[in-house]
């Protein structure tokens, strides 16, 4: 039976406690937005407010966008930027203080969260296994002086559950089905018993009325990759996405999902990454609107395939490298490094997407213009890297930093799982060929078999013909 809330509980597999300080006295408890970038919905939120309300405390919510993490370009900015603003309003709306601080520079970054937590009786924020996080996280536990404690709303069933490192989604899938039940129930909102005005230790944006675009040309990013108009960011986005999702091409996800030119997936992935919404909210809402028949594939993508990404993330720490993908794959691709490669390129001319493939150069100008490609041919794109660089371990890094630089959604255990598949990561041996060794092969033939891929690059030439 299904919880009636996936408010956090005492001693939840949820939480993580980083430090083993005891909440102390001080002027607020504060829940710092990192990963989870919405203010509805999120347990780490309301746990905050709980907490907050035991101790007699407002509640305060920081959120900070630093120019100087990995890849920061105005198309990461801006999604990120709009997701805060629909956080301001949610939270003006509940009278809860949100301080939003947009450093231009990373100097004028740099000791203003350990100043907003010097106050605090308790900071709460997000758990999260990839990226810039874990380090986050660990930096702020060891110099906070009161208690630091994550809260994991990431893959449905808490990592902390699964604690081996499964090999493929067959080990993973019934795990899941045993433990899934007890954590799909949405959020029950707390009203906060006391209310503050901050005094915070930077000049807050009043985001309601900031021009973002502005603000965004302003801070020291990557402005050469831009923002994507059809994907606006913030909660209200991702709730819109989800439900237009549901009512019209839900029910033919099973037969659609392939079809590149259809383009009938749900598009949720950038909203997922940056914790607009949680995969949590996505499955309550596709159980209740789609037939188990039309629900099971998206769900098992959205429940199996994911957490089999974050499981990853979570016990490989290596997850983001080459060396992340598994002894056997690197062997058989390290054993091909000297097989002829007649097609090869040079990685900038990849980058600009002139391979003198037609299809995977679709591909390419699909992520450098629209931030995406569609899973099909996100497949082949990776696989055929193997083919147009000289080095099975620079085809690796070419694919991690495309998506990582380009992908709404990068930057994400889903994008290491997604690329280590390319390479033979959750896969198992095939029988041995040039290049690709023992790794799963995938070419043009495949992709034929699904679409007109002539229609396809014909289409990317014209973006208007895939709306
Ligand atoms: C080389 C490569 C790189 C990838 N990089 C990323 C990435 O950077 N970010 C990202 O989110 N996904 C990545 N994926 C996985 C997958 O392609 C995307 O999740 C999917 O295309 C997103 O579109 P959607 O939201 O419309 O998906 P839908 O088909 O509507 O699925 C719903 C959700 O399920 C999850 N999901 C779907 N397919 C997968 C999958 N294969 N693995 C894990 N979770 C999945 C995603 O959260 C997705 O949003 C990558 C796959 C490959 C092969």
């Amino acid at each position: 039976m299904s919880p009636k809330t996936a408010n956090v509980r005492d001693d939840d597999p949820r939480v993580r406690a980083w430090n083993d300080r005891p909440a102390r006295r001080g002027d607020y408890v504060v829940y710092w937005c990192q990963a989870a970038r919405r203010a509805v919905d999120n347990p780490a939120l309301e746990l905050a407010v709980a907490r907050a309300n035991e101790l007699d405390l407002p509640v305060v919510v920081y959120e900070a966008l630093r120019p100087d993490y990995p890849f920061a370009s105005d198309r990461f900015h801006a999604f990120s930027l709009a997701c805060a603003r629909d956080s301001a309003l949610a939270l003006e709306g509940r009278g809860i203080a949100h301080g939003f601080f947009l450093p231009r520079t990373a100097t004028e970054a740099r000791g203003v969260a350990a100043k907003v937590f010097a106050r605090a009786a308790l900071v709460v924020s997000d758990e999260h296994p990839s990226f810039v996080f874990p380090t986050q996280n660990a930096r702020a536990a060891a110099r906070c002086a009161c208690a630091y404690l994550t809260v994991d709303d990431l893959a449905i069933v808490p990592l902390a559950r699964l604690p081996a490192h499964e090999v493929a989604a067959r080990t993973l899938r019934p795990k899941l089905a045993r433990l899934l039940d007890e954590h799909l129930a949405p959020v029950t909102e707390i009203e906060p018993r006391r209310r503050a005005e901050i005094d915070w230790p930077f000049e807050p944006q009043d985001l309601a009325r900031a021009d973002l675009e502005g603000a965004v040309a302003a801070c020291d990013v990557d402005h050469a990759v831009r923002p994507i108009a059809d994907r606006p960011g913030g909660a209200r986005a991702a709730e819109a996405r989800l439900r237009d999702f549901l009512a019209r091409q839900g029910r033919h996800y099973a037969e659609a999902r392939d079809d590149v030119l259809a383009d009938q997936t749900s598009g949720l992935s950038p909203y997922l990454h940056f914790g607009a919404i949680s995969a949590r909210r996505c499955a309550i809402a596709a159980r209740e609107a789609l037939a188990e028949a039309a629900r099971a594939p998206f769900l098992e993508q959205l429940i199996v395939r994911r957490a089999l990404a974050f499981n990853h993330a979570a016990r490989e720490v290596r997850h983001a490298a080459w060396e992340g993908v598994p002894a056997w794959a690197r062997a058989t691709l390290e054993a091909h490094a000297a097989d002829a490669r007649p097609e090869a390129a040079g990685v900038e001319a990849l980058e600009r997407a002139e391979s003198r493939d037609p299809v995977w150069d679709a591909a390419q100008r699909q992520l450098l213009e629209r931030g995406r490609i569609h899973n099909v041919m996100r497949m082949y794109w990776g696989k055929r890297l193997l083919v147009l660089l000289p080095e099975p371990r620079l085809a690796f890094d070419f694919a991690r930093r495309a998506m990582d630089r380009y992908a709404l959604d990068g930057r994400d255990p889903n994008t290491y799982a997604g690329v280590g598949w390319c390479f033979g990561l959750h896969d198992q041996p095939f029988p041995e060929r040039p290049v690709f060794g023992k790794v799963r092969p995938m070419g043009l033939g495949a992709l034929k078999k699904r679409f007109d891929v002539d229609a396809y690059v014909r289409s990317v030439r014209q973006p208007s013909l895939l709306e």
